[in-house]
């Protein structure tokens, strides 16, 4: 049994109100997020779908994979994707100690920084992993300038007890104006994501909907 909501409830939300769960607006804006890349042959399958449907999204990225994969890594940005901070080897905030978890955010803005041209000008994004942080760090994190991105739609890609279908339902059942949804360019997720994200796009752009980066 799964205990992870699909749709964030809004107790939870109201609970968190720092945090960024959805976008307002009554545009048919999504917006596409995807964690814990770059990986080789996924990442590049996900440019190549996005481009296809001329959608934008953001990459909330590790920062071991963007020292792994640069060249990778250039094409998101290339392409007019965002970028943010993922920590440098997904670390669980619940798990680790404050002072620990922000010396790993730390180190991936450092790598963020190296590798992308404007990063003094562009909004920080920070998404932790699992979902998990402390309100301690999740201030620490606000302090530094980081928007902190959640999401109200949650694919389930990564999950293996998930069928493509019950992935896809996940999305579109879910999604509406101004929702953020998850999918992951990992090894892990790619059966499920593949199947979702091209479907998702195919039934949101005929419902005229844009998918747009997000930009504050
Ligand atoms: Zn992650």
């Amino acid at each position: 049994m799964n205990l992870t909501p699909v749709k964030t409830p809004k107790l939870v939300s109201k609970l968190f109100p720092n945090y960024v769960w959805s976008i307002e607006t009554d545009k048919k804006d999504l917006y596409l997020t995807f964690d814990d890349g770059p990986t080789p042959e996924i990442t590049s399958w996900v440019l190549d779908t996005l481009k296809t449907f001329n959608a934008k999204a953001t990459f909330f990225c590790i920062g071991k994979n963007i020292e792994g994969n640069p060249e990778l890594f250039q094409r998101i940005l290339e392409e007019g994707h965002l970028v943010g901070n993922h920590t440098q080897n997904h670390v669980n905030g619940w798990k680790t100690k404050t002072p620990e978890y922000m010396e790993n955010v730390l180190k991936t803005e450092n790598v963020l920084a190296s590798h992308v041209p404007n990063f003094k000008v562009q909004q920080k994004l920070f998404r932790p992993p699992y979902g998990q942080i402390k309100p301690q760090q999740g201030s620490r994190i606000l302090e530094l300038g980081y928007k902190i991105i959640m999401w109200d739609v949650l694919s389930f890609d990564w999950d293996a007890s998930v069928s493509e279908q019950e992935c896809l339902n996940n999305v579109i059942s879910k999604s509406k104006p101004g929702s953020i949804i998850v999918f992951h360019d990992s090894v892990k997720a790619s059966l499920n994501m593949k199947y979702a994200l091209l479907l998702t796009l195919e039934y949101f752009s005929k419902e005229g909907y844009e998918f747009k980066p997000l930009s504050f």
